[in-house]
């Protein structure tokens, strides 16, 4: 028999209290917040979609492993059980351990970027521009063209641009080019997954140009899955084994634990590379650790080992994918502009068709996750020119390519109620559309303004 409903592979062992909370409570937590959901205190928010990093419900065997955490300073046999799971996964034998996937790509982009340098990825996560950035180097997103449309289905819409990659790399020179960055699944892109006949092409274009091929390895499980359901060859092989070939295309990987490792904290950096390996590691004695814990806790490598386990378990990935896909079915059908298909991790909306009366400099992204947590106290986030926005010499804004909303899914924390409730709360926004305004922004930071900027509603 099939069955429509998805079967959460997981029984509930302990639960957290939400508090409901009303439309008019919300209203005055939003002004304290600066109209930036960021701002809020959690829990001020009923469902918390902002994003699914070190969000993730874990398991009892990783609570287990919790208890068993080894906090000797040097050696942990904590440690080893991480590195091991590491190893057997990436394949990559210099593996250093960090508190998240950030303080990984601090190390490896400060290491090979500063000015003068080109970073080229399919799209660069928003810590990612902003550690090569801040090394002075330049960060050049090169999506593949289906990527860029958000209602027309493509498979593998997070694949990486190689036609544009062959001119940059003519354009730029090899040896300026810092490194190729391939993100699976592409975050910033939508959450879209890369094939592996992009992640071999890539592999092949970097090696024949002597150019250094990094995996932003985060959310590769959830990719393999893709691979396995829609990349012909793949559907016998596991996703385990699949996520294995594409960490063997590159020279080394980042990777935020926060996400397919279903853990609350931790990354590491993985390279092919002993020299480099060696670099990173002093800045990461200096800056995070000693090199056998890296900022983290035994018990932290303990969770992030098993996680590491259970991601790849297939009825865990189904469920994912699944319930993901269930979500934006649903918002579809009910005519809300989402992204197509689905992400892994989450959902995106559309928020310039959503509000087409919102211009982009009056960010229409920011008003739809405002809009969400007045009318149900959910709580998501804007990937549009809130994020990645930029000014001209005149101080004009440079839109962003798309204006979308990122309802991001935390791993086992949500049932389908939960997600049911969200798809309801649309139902009243999109009644409601023509009364909404824009923002303005009224104070921002330097870099990552979306954490802290201030916002301003116009129009009234
Ligand atoms: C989350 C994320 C990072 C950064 O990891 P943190 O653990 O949040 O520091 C880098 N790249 C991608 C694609 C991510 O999703």
């Amino acid at each position: 028999m099939n069955f429509n409903t998805i079967i959460e592979p997981f029984r509930i062992k302990s639960v957290e209290r939400i508090l409901l909370t009303t439309e008019a409570e919300r209203r005055d937590f939003l002004r304290e917040a600066h109209f930036n959901p960021f701002l809020l205190r959690s829990g001020q928010v009923i469902i918390d979609l902002l994003t699914d990093s070190g969000t993730s419900a874990m398991s009892s065997e990783q609570w287990a492993g919790m208890m068993r955490g080894d906090e000797s300073y040097a050696g942990a046999s904590s440690w080893q059980r991480m590195e091991t799971a590491v190893r057997d996964l990436t394949d990559y034998p210099y593996i250093l351990p960090t508190h998240q996937g950030r303080a990984a790509e601090h190390l490896l982009y400060t290491r090979i970027g500063g000015p003068g340098k080109v970073f080229i990825s399919n799209t660069h996560f928003d810590t990612t521009r902003a550690n090569i950035e801040f090394s002075g180097a330049t960060a050049i997103d090169c999506p593949a063209p289906e990527g860029l449309q958000p209602e027309t289905y493509h498979p593998f819409k997070g694949n990486l641009d190689t036609v544009k990659l062959r001119e940059y790399i003519g354009r730029y020179g090899a040896a300026n080019i810092a490194a190729v960055i391939l993100t699976v699944t592409n975050n910033s892109g939508g959450g879209q997954p890369a094939s592996m006949a992009n992640a071999r092409e890539v592999s092949e274009i970097c090696k024949s140009n002597g150019i250094r091929f990094i995996l932003d390895a985060c959310r590769i499980a959830e990719n393999a899955w893709f691979i396995r359901q829609r990349e012909p060859g793949f559907d016998k092989k596991s996703c385990r084994d699949i996520a294995k070939e594409m960490f063997s295309l590159a020279d080394g990987c980042v990777f935020s634990a926060k996400k397919d490792a279903l853990a609350n904290i931790g990354g590491f950096l993985a390279l092919r590379d002993l020299e480099l390996a060696i670099q990173c590691r002093t800045v990461l004695i200096i800056t995070e650790g000693y090199s056998t814990y890296g900022g983290l806790s035994g018990r932290d490598m303990e969770a992030i080992a098993i996680g590491l386990e259970e991601v790849f378990q297939e009825d865990y990935l189904e469920y994912r994918i699944k319930s993901t896909e269930y979500l934006a079915d649903k918002l579809r059908r009910m005519g809300v502009p989402v992204l197509w298909p689905a992400g892994g991790h989450a959902v995106y909306i559309d928020a310039k068709a959503f509000y087409s009366h919102i211009r982009p400099e009056e960010y229409p992204g920011q008003a739809l996750a405002c809009e969400l947590y007045l009318k149900g106290g959910i709580r998501c986030c804007e990937i549009g020119s809130v994020m990645f926005g930029k000014y001209d010499e005149a101080g004009r804004l440079i839109p962003a390519a798309m204006e979308l909303v990122r309802l991001a899914i935390p791993r086992r924390v949500y049932t389908q109620s939960h997600i049911d409730y969200v798809a309801e709360v649309f139902t009243g926004l999109l009644d409601d559309r023509a009364r909404v305004h824009g923002f303005r922004i009224v104070s921002e930071p330097p870099f990552l303004r979306h954490f802290t900027a201030r916002f301003e509603r116009l129009g009234n």
